[in-house]
C-alpha cells in the first residue's frame, strides 16, 4: 500500500453533520488575546489540519471545521486563549474515522 502524505490523510476524514451550516464550534479561541498578547502564537505552528493561521498582517485567526480532534492546540496555548469541548454530534460537528 502506497504511503500517504498528511494531506492525503487529512483528506480522508470527514464529519459527522458534514455541511450542515450552524454547527458549532466546539473551540473557542480568544484571539483578543492571540493577537494583544501572546508573545509566540504555537498553535499557528502545531496544528496539523492548519486550523489557526497567521495572515499578511500578522493577525491570528482561527476555524475549527478542519480539526480533526487531536487536541494539541488545548496544550499548546498557554495563555488562557483557547477553550475546548469534544463536539456533541448532534449540534457540532465531529470527526468520523473511516480506518478505525
Ligand atoms: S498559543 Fe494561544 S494565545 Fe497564542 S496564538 Fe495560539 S491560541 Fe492564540
Ligand atoms: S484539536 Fe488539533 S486539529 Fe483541532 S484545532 Fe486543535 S490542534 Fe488543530
Amino acid at each position: 500500500m502506497k504511503k500517504m502524505s498528511i494531506a492525503e490523510r487529512l483528506g480522508t476524514v470527514s464529519y459527522v453533520n458534514q455541511g450542515k451550516s450552524e454547527a458549532k464550534p466546539h473551540i473557542l479561541v480568544d484571539t483578543d488575546i492571540c493577537n494583544h498578547t501572546c508573545p509566540h502564537k504555537a498553535t499557528t505552528y502545531v496544528c496539523p489540519a492548519n486550523c489557526y493561521t497567521i495572515d499578511e498582517a500578522g493577525k491570528v485567526h482561527f476555524q475549527f471545521e478542519d480539526c480533526i480532534e487531536c487536541g494539541t492546540c488545548m496544550y499548546a496555548c498557554d495563555q488562557n486563549a483557547v477553550t475546548w469541548h469534544y463536539p456533541d454530534p448532534e449540534s457540532g460537528r465531529g470527526v468520523k474515522w473511516n480506518f478505525g
